[in-house]
């Protein structure tokens, strides 16, 4: 279907469509106004990480979905250092008030995944902002790249602020998590989270939605593991090509069959009604900029899939948690 029909036809389901008074999930800016007190956003940060499924520490090549970027800014590589794109990360946020409270995020790559003494340094980049704007630290990492010193370094952090550390796990099936050569296995992912809970930290868990094989049913159980972990939030998007891509290569070749915004709507709501009710989605969409983006090219702003989502949960008569086997 051409994009334009799809906004259109996803339009009129949508007004067609009853809306609850209130979404029936939980979402980010309402906990965070909660938690903090006052408005909060991001401020993605690029390290200079790398990744052991690139380096041949655990595979070379990086996950098929992954780009050069290491699904990051690729800030550091255009000569912006931490420092500066801490900064101006700031100076752009404060624009929209000396009230907003900035969570440091290190995005790109696996963050934890650097020579001894890196880590401290880091950490040391963000200390004169910690408590005013920084209210929080959030760093991107791989399951398996959590030894303790490092969890320890992270633990004495998190005794001044939140520390959120967010684990991909991806898919709940081991076999598709080395079919997209993420090379670390659902085991793996539960210890990092119980290690990280251990250690006073809060974790957020990862899912993609249509990774090639997993399926309706893959989506189904990934919610099921990460309600299982407890962690306290999911960010979920659809599997998006992207260029310089292993999975580019095999879309070329008709191997992957990227979702339409219908068919992620239904299997979002089944993966929302299987989560812990408390959990907090970080996210229900992926976004891409538009000159990496090979497919899908949905046309569809983020804020219309939660619309949908939320529709199609009260058609059903359900909420987050509702399929939940985890109380
Ligand atoms: S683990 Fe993360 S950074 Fe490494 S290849 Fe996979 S998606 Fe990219």
């Amino acid at each position: 279907m051409a994009r334009r029909n799809v906004a259109l036809a996803l339009g009129r389901a949508l007004t067609a469509m009853p809306r609850p008074p209130t979404l029936p999930f939980r979402t980010l800016a309402p906990w965070l106004r909660a938690t903090f007190g006052r408005p909060v956003h991001r401020v993605a940060l690029d390290a200079g990480s790398t990744c052991p499924n690139r380096d041949g520490t655990r595979g070379f090549g990086g996950c098929t979905y992954c780009d050069v970027e290491g699904s990051g800014t690729g800030a550091l590589r255009t000569g912006s250092d931490l420092k500066q794109q801490l900064a101006e990360g700031i100076r752009r946020v404060r624009r929209r008030g000396d009230d907003v409270g900035v969570i440091a995020y290190f995005q790109s790559y696996s963050n934890t995944y650097v020579e001894e003494g890196r880590l401290g340094e880091v950490l040391r980049i963000v200390e004169p902002y910690l408590g005013d704007p920084i209210v929080a630290v959030s760093i991107a990492t791989r399951p398996d790249c959590l030894p303790d010193a490092t969890l320890a370094e992270l633990a004495d952090l998190a005794r001044r602020i939140p520390v959120w550390v967010e684990l991909g796990l991806e898919s709940a099936d081991d076999s598709i998590l080395q079919a997209i050569n993420r090379l670390h296995t659902l085991a793996e992912f539960e210890d990092a989270v119980q290690r990280a809970h251990a250690a006073g930290l809060l974790t957020i868990g990862h899912a993609i939605l249509g990774l090639p094989g997993d399926g309706r049913e893959g989506a189904r159980t990934t919610a099921d593991a990460l309600a299982r972990a407890r962690v306290s939030g999911v960010k979920v998007h659809h599997l998006m090509v992207l260029a310089r891509t292993q999975l580019a290569a095999q879309w070329k070749r008709g191997e992957v069959e990227p979702l339409e915004p219908e068919t992620y709507v239904e299997w979002l709501a089944d993966f929302v009604e299987r989560l812990h009710p408390d959990q907090v989605l970080h996210r229900l969409t992926g976004d891409s900029p538009p000159e990496k983006l090979l497919a899908p090219r949905w046309d569809v702003h983020k804020n219309f899939v939660r619309e949908l989502l939320s529709s199609e949960l009260a058609h059903r008569g359900t909420s987050q948690g509702s399929h939940a086997r985890v109380s």
